[in-house]
């Protein structure tokens, strides 16, 4: 078998190059693309309202198999690829099937990382990055109990409010003293956390896990704080970061360090092959949100169709996808050597801190009414 353009994973980043590469002048070429998961790409955002119950499944959908057939893009599915030889131009799958090509894009995504805790193999502790995943919490989930995210960022609070509105019992342990310290400052921390506590999750700061615990079935049964604190667990989620899916790169021999090296116009270390997504890694950036991703992605489709173009790094906002709390953060939160700009109506839930030096934004976070934060941001990209 032969293509012109083989694209190894079919996730978010996947997607969205074939989708500019067919977009204006195509890429006339044959396009194959080899995924791992048993579905075409997805809108893997939407996990989390998926999770809730928020919306249907076709909500997902980012094209349909007659778009891909349209366009001439071949799709493999549930057939990861296994071995990849760059001097030969050639790669294998997991089923045996023998793949040339001329150029290759790696866009591989990352797997949730999982901590080396005592207890981390048990049954019933799992990431949240996949469907299928999204299938095991709402099976965990219908037989009712108690669940411990692992992990206060943006997933991890966006799977604690699913699993409670699945009926679980939920508790969020977060390592720092307050939720989303990246993105976060205290008080907008601290309003998100009395509202999530409001609905009925529990949250604990400061939290270190010493192990979890199972029982002789080895299903997860306990997770124990390292100040002793023991809380029931019919399901643990951890969502305490991502790593870099790069094994097929590194046995090939491509440069990695915490994920796959690219530059600028997103070529590996073998001239024919690129990364893009959250398997790459620019200069020191590695990612876990799409919009550098679809900046990404429109580089590479003018490269591969032959012409030139250069990525460069730019801000990137924040939100939180949980039904009814509106957070937007951008740019250096609890800036160094920059003035502050405050209002807060606590009477209507209402906040925004601005930081600026010389003048000049350089960092937003809203709580409340966020209607100013893609202003402030445009702002922010301007200066
Ligand atoms: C629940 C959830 C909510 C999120 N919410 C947001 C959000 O609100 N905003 C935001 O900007 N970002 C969000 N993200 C992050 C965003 O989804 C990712 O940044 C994006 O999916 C990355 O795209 P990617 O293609 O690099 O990786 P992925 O979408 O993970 O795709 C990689 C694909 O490659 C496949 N693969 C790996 N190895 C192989 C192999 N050897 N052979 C074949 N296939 C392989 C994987 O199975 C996977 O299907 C969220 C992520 C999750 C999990």
């Amino acid at each position: 078998m032969h293509a012109e353009l083989v694209i190894v994973g079919n996730g978010m980043a996947a997607a969205r190059l074939v989708q500019e590469l067919k977009q204006g002048s195509g890429f006339e070429g044959r396009i194959l693309m080899i995924g791992r998961e048993p579905r075409p790409a997805y809108n893997r955002v939407l996990l989390s309202p998926l999770l809730a119950g928020e919306i249907e499944d076709q909500a997902l959908e980012l094209h349909s198999t007659d778009w891909y057939a349209e366009q001439g893009i071949e799709l493999l599915c549930k057939d990861p690829v296994v071995v990849l030889e760059p001097e030969r131009h050639r790669l294998r799958t997991g089923s045996g099937k023998q793949i040339q090509y001329d150029q290759l894009v790696l866009a591989t995504g990352s797997n949730s990382s999982l901590p080396p805790l005592p207890g981390i193999d048990l049954s019933g502790v799992m990431g949240f990055r996949t469907w299928q995943d999204v299938e095991i919490m709402r099976e965990a989930a219908a037989k009712g109990g108690s669940a411990v995210v692992i992990g206060g960022g943006l997933l991890g609070l966006e799977a604690a409010e699913g699993l409670r509105k699945l009926g679980m019992t939920t508790r969020v342990l977060q390592r720092s003293d307050y939720l989303l310290n990246r993105q976060l400052d205290r008080n907008a921390a601290g309003m998100l956390q009395q509202t999530l506590e409001g609905r009925g999750l529990e949250i604990i700061t400061n939290a270190g896990v010493e192990c979890l615990q199972g029982n002789e079935a080895g299903e997860v049964t306990e997770v124990i704080l390292k100040d002793g604190r023991t809380l029931p667990a019919d399901l643990v989620v951890v969502a305490a970061g991502v790593t870099p899916e790069t094994s097929l790169a590194r046995a090939a021999g491509l440069g990695c360090d915490r994920a796959i090296n690219v530059d600028a116009e997103l070529r590996t270390s073998a001239v024919d092959i690129f990364a893009i997504g959250e398997c790459c890694q620019f200069e020191d950036n590695t990612y876990g949100l799409v919009a550098p991703i679809w900046r990404q992605a429109k580089v590479l489709a003018q490269i591969v169709r032959g012409e030139s173009d250069q990525y460069a790094e730019q801000p990137v906002a924040t939100q939180l996808k949980v039904s009814g709390i509106s957070l937007f953060s951008c740019g250096e939160i609890d800036a160094q050597n920059a003035s502050v700009v405050e209002y807060h109506d606590p009477e209507v839930g209402d906040y925004r801190k601005l930081w600026l030096r010389d003048e000049k934004l350089v960092g937003a976070v809203l709580y409340g009414d966020t209607r100013q934060g893609n202003g402030y941001f445009e702002q922010l990209l301007a200066e």
